[in-house]
């Protein structure tokens, strides 16, 4: 249960004077349904009003506040009423006019009557020879008493949402913030010179300067460290229960996987031995595994993996493999199959697809053990499939599933090992954050003789040049993925879509041209992914479906269209598709608007692309680039979304909230001492009720 004295921050917005379901539905949209939201959404700018400038002394686009007498009105003549009202004002030094799109006329006499004098601040504009502030943020009648505000904090807004309002809001809510119990280690808030909870969140809406704004703000980082602090608290009581859950042991003479070795026709690089060592060791343990195996693209993740099943199918239970996506999984299927065959071992594939007497008969089969390995999709573990004894989860490429879904897919059998593998080359800050629960093994090396893969950016403008070059490659036998960003124009995001890409490219080459996006149905899909991965499609026009799939030796050529639009750590992955077998890969970075038009940013970015090939040069230089927010490209990412802290501004912190959170599991795993009880306070108030739910007197 939550504690009781979260209940003010956890009520609805609307339980705010003046705040009603229209309001509160705004709010919803920028913040989230509760008080907390609200409390949790920082100002990203703060009005200075110290700066108290005659109109003469101001310039154009400063941010400034007027002392001024209201001279005349002057509303839009009657035959142009769109035109805007201006108020006309003036000090001793010169005129300012006041500028309003569609006012109440009624209203502006009334904020302005003429010949009275008032504050007004906004910011100023060079209209000519003339100054203007459209829409001034403040109107303030000095005779009223007091003086204005000297600071205002500026938050993001959303369309029909007055800033006016949403002050209003912000500071009942901040009334109602209750005094918390300090949960944080008194020698750090005295390192730190933190603030204490409430004070943090009343100061950080309360920025004086710019200044108070930064990452760096005491306030700031305080707030930055208890939401860090409750994520990693929260992973970390997860894996303390996880591994206090008995696992099983699976020790075998690993007989099955030494049959399937013989039968690769490659053998397994230092890495792929390494990490397939750790895990064995993990597997023949007596605790449950949780083991993260990060491989970039390419790296041969996928038999590790099916040596490690092998390991558990010899030791007499079930191994399950899933992948994200149903391309994947048959993918999959096909390249372990002979593998599969030689050590004798009976797979079957479930996918969402099965249907019917079929369905029924692969279900039962997993049910009464008669299928040692099940390869799939998620719907591997929905609710109608059990095992008669899952012993090993294989999740392969997890950035799409987030640590619920994880924990989800543990609870499927009772201590079962589960190894994931992910091909996204997550920061290591992030991994902290996203992997928190889970022991990590890294695949660094590539197997032999992969050549980097060529990469240029290149302007949508020259793509006929681009198409001619595909063209040439398909003539001399190499096959060409063509990536577009959606799959149907439309107005509000003008991305060539791959269904028109796919008509273009079709007048041009004929029968021989593909397409797959994930709007599709699966039987289609199949059919365009077989064409080309066996070769009779030459050019396949695709979604991003293809990232995390879709292998075929032969293609060299990959087209990424908008490349603009896409992470680097996506772009990478893509990338990765070419280049797999003995011939070196290009990879076309088309990117809108003429080369004078593409932002530094964007630049730079596809710069760290050519520039690299290695994963996590590339994912560390994207987070710099770019923030932590979209590291990944996209919101599946699984990753976290912080509120308060910022990964890549206050990543010392998070390390520090790492090492005191493995610290509190050591000392106090059941959150039962004093502070244990704060600490529980602080997993609700970020949410984080999961990992309190887990202890014993949750
Ligand atoms: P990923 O880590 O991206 O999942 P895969 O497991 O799909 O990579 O492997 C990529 C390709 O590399 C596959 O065609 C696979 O057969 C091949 N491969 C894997 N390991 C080796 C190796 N040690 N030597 C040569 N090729 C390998
Ligand atoms: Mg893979």
């Amino acid at each position: 249960m939550r504690p009781s004295i979260l209940n003010p921050l956890f009520a609805d917005l609307t339980a705010l004077p003046g705040v009603g379901s229209k309001t509160a539905e705004l709010f919803e949209k920028i913040a989230g349904p509760q008080v907390v939201d609200l409390l949790f959404r920082l100002p990203t700018g703060v009005i200075d009003r110290s700066f108290r400038p005659k109109i003469a002394e101001t310039e154009d686009g400063m941010y400034a506040a007027l002392t001024i007498k209201v001279d005349a009105h002057e509303p839009p003549p009657s035959d142009r009423p769109r035109s805007p009202y201006k108020v006309l004002c003036s000090d001793e030094t010169g005129f300012v006019r006041l500028v309003f799109f569609r006012p109440r006329a009624d209203w502006l006499h009334k904020q302005l009557p003429e010949g009275d004098t008032r504050i007004v601040s906004g910011k100023i504009e060079q209209y000519g020879s003339q100054r203007q502030i459209v829409h001034p943020d403040t109107i303030f009648d000095p005779e009223e008493g007091g003086d204005l505000p000297s600071a205002e904090p500026i938050y993001p807004m959303t369309a029909g949402l007055q800033a006016k309002t949403l002050l209003k809001a912000n500071r009942e809510a901040l009334q109602r913030l209750p005094a918390l119990p300090e949960w944080l280690r008194p020698d750090l808030i005295e390192r730190e010179r933190f603030p204490g909870f409430r004070e943090a969140v009343t100061m950080a809406h309360h920025p004086e300067t710019r200044l108070d704004l930064k990452a760096d703000n005491p306030a700031r980082r305080r707030l930055a460290y208890d939401e860090f602090l409750a994520s990693q608290l929260a992973l970390a009581l997860i894996r303390t229960r996880q591994r206090a859950l008995a696992g099983r042991s699976f020790k075998t003479g690993g007989e099955l996987a030494k049959i399937a070795r013989a039968a690769l026709p490659f053998s397994l690089t230092g890495d792929q031995d390494k990490v397939l060592t750790e895990v064995r060791e993990d597997l023949a343990a007596p605790r449950r595994m949780v083991r993260l195996v990060q491989g970039d693209v390419g790296s041969g993740k996928t038999v590790v993996g099916l040596l490690a099943a092998l390991d558990v199918i010899e030791a007499g239970a079930q191994a399950a493999f899933m992948a994200p996506t149903e391309i994947l999984a048959r993918q999959h299927m096909e390249t372990m199959e002979p593998l599969l065959e030689a050590a004798g071992v009976s797979a079957v594939l479930l996918t969402g697809r099965d249907k019917g007497e079929e369905r029924r008969a692969k279900r039962r089969a997993v049910a009464e053990g008669f299928v040692q390995l099940a390869v799939g999709t998620h719907a591997i573990f929905s609710d109608d499939v059990e095992f008669a004894d899952l012993g090993l989860a294989i999740i392969d490429e997890q950035h799409r599933f987030g640590v619920q879904q994880r924990l989800k897919l543990q609870e499927k059998g009772s201590g079962t090992d589960v190894l994931v593998m992910t091909a996204t080359p997550i920061p290591r800050t992030l991994a902290l954050t996203a992997y928190g629960d889970m022991d990590v093994s890294q695949i660094k090396e590539k197997p032999p003789g992969r050549k980097p893969v060529d990469t240029r950016a290149v302007p949508l403008a020259k793509l006929g040049q681009v198409t001619e070059a595909v063209g040439r490659a398909v003539q001399a036998g190499g096959q060409v993925y063509w990536v577009c960003p959606l799959v149907k124009t439309n107005d509000q995001f003008p991305a060539t879509a791959a269904e028109e890409r796919h008509a273009a490219l079709r007048a041009r080459f004929g029968e021989t041209v593909e397409l797959v996006h994930g709007r599709m149905k699966g039987p289609e899909k199949d059919v365009a992914v077989q064409r080309f991965s066996r070769g009779d499609a030459k050019i396949l026009v695709a979604t991003t479906v293809i990232e995390v799939g879709v292998n075929a030796p032969d293609a060299t050529i990959i087209v990424i269209e908008h490349a603009e639009r896409f992470g680097l750590a996506q772009l990478h992955q893509l990338r990765g598709r070419v280049g797999r077998g003995d011939k070196p890969g290009t990879c076309i970075l088309l990117y809108g608007g003429a080369p004078g038009e593409m932002s530094e940013n964007i630049k730079a970015r596809l710069n760290v692309l050519r520039n690299s090939q290695d994963g996590f040069e590339i994912a560390e230089e994207d987070l710099r680039l770019r923030g932590s927010g979209d590291v990944l490209g996209t919101a599946q990412s699984g990753l976290p979304n912080f509120a308060l802290a910022n990964p890549s501004e206050h990543q010392s912190l998070l390390e520090v909230a790492a090492t005191d959170a493995r610290m509190v599991c050591e000392e106090d795993p059941e959150l039962t001492s004093e502070r244990g009880e704060a600490l529980r306070v602080l997993l609700y108030l970020f949410r984080r009720d999961d990992a309190v739910k887990r202890l014993r007197s949750g």
